[in-house]
């Protein structure tokens, strides 16, 4: 009898822990680590792209590290083509594959034989179009309450003051006569549908995740670890063989950009050690605000692309929390270790992996200022803002402010 191909997979943005957890399962269940990264592809960015270091790796066998040349353009049809023969061949050594990484769409192409996103197809809604016309073409009213009439699950989302997103949705409208959130959905559902079948037996994906304030501060940690660890010496290495070079780690690898005037200063006035130095700070602060940035567009992408966990038979996707390193053994390790059980039994249900949910999005309104924000995070950033809190001295002092400092506009599940 065949052993059927079932294999495990850890996804996460930056910081969350996935490594760690892969490792762990590596070492349980006799596996060999595929990283799916786009930027630890690439050869001598150790440092930068934050690759498993050896110690780390605890003699567990790591795949697609450190392989591509810099200066090589890499995409993930050279991925897939590098990576499917070491899954086949890890499973005819009777090992598990073990898949861990943060770039969601190499894990998607991995997992599933075809992916094609169709875009086309989208019907017009021509009873919505009559009832859009006449709000569309109206001069009274603005642009956002325009919105708000045709699209308030969309408008929701949108701050009052962003014109350019409210505009664009305003003229999906008037394009393709549906809403903006319609064809959103649609996008989403063709997507699964031309999705093909899983190139395994089964699939079993975990997302670990993290709260937000908790993660940003350790990818913030990360970077200045990342700088005690030699970052300057192997941007310096780069700095040369980078010079004339378009090469796809410019855009793929955090930090090149970042690091821009700092690169450009070492090659042309290397002796002005003060400059360097200020230019180097200065890289070091964007390269934190980039990687946050990204940490979030990961979250999308893990949230867009591999959480579907009804759709396809053998597939199943499982959240984490590690908010609490302290916890770890209880609120990942054990779960975990009972779901692959599960797993490799053609016993786990779907309906015992917890689904998704969407973090709750709430608009409030800071009456001091006039100002709207979207989602608690972004609020709270304002609460405790300089502007906010001059502000609220001000019109204390003044007394002519409202008691009722905020109100909760709108609250959406
Ligand atoms: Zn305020």
């Amino acid at each position: 009898m065949i052993k059927p191909k079932m294999l495990i997979a850890v996804s996460g943005c930056t910081g969350t822990g996935k490594t760690k957890l892969g490792i762990e399962l590596a070492k349980k269940y006799d596996g060999e680590v595929i990283s799916a990264d786009s930027m630890q592809i690439y050869k001598g960015l150790d440092i930068i792209t934050n690759t498993v270091t050896e110690e780390e790796a605890a003699g567990i066998k790591h795949h697609c590290i450190s392989f591509v040349a810099p200066e090589e353009q890499y995409n993930v049809i050279k991925f897939i083509n590098h990576t499917i023969p070491i899954i086949r061949d890890i499973f005819e050594r009777d090992k598990t594959p073990i898949i861990v990484g943060g770039t969601a769409y190499y894990i998607e192409a991995l997992l599933w034989e075809f992916t094609l996103y169709d875009q086309s197809e989208m019907c017009k809604d021509d009873e919505y179009v009559k009832k859009s016309i006449p709000i569309l073409e109206s001069r009274l009213m603005n642009d956002y309450d325009k919105l708000k009439q045709l699209d308030p699950t969309h408008a929701q989302f949108l701050h009052p003051n962003d014109s350019r997103k409210i505009k664009r949705s305003l003229d999906i409208i008037k394009k393709h006569g549906i809403s903006h959130s319609v064809l959103l959905n649609r996008q989403h559902q063709s997507s699964i549908a031309k999705r093909g079948k899983l190139r395994w037996d089964g699939a079993l994906l975990f997302s670990v995740e993290c709260n937000q304030e908790v993660l940003d501060k350790r990818l913030d940690l990360r970077t200045e670890k990342m700088v005690e660890l030699g970052l300057q010496t192997e941007l310096d290495m780069f700095s040369s063989k980078m010079q004339n070079s378009e090469s796809g780690l410019l855009h793929q690898v955090i930090g090149f950009k970042e690091f821009k005037s700092y690169l450009k200063l070492k090659q042309s006035d290397s002796n002005n050690s003060k400059a360097l130095e200020e230019a180097l700070k200065e890289g070091i602060e964007k390269m934190k605000t980039v990687t946050k940035r990204y940490s979030r567009k990961q979250i999308r992408w893990i949230k867009n692309r591999l959480q579907q966990d009804n759709v396809c038979p053998n597939y199943y996707f499982r959240r984490l929390d590690s908010t609490f390193p302290e916890k770890w053994e209880q609120v990942i390790s054990c779960p975990v270790y009972d779901t692959v059980e599960r797993f490799f039994s053609r016993t786990l249900d779907k309906s015992f992996i917890d689904t998704f949910q969407q973090p709750r999005r709430t608009t409030h309104c800071c009456k001091i200022c006039d100002v709207t924000c979207i989602g608690e995070d972004s609020f709270s950033v304002h609460m405790q803002s300089r502007k906010h809190r001059r502000k609220k001295a001000y019109k204390n002092r003044t007394l002519i402010y409202d008691k009722s400092e905020t109100i909760e506009k709108e609250k959406v599940v």
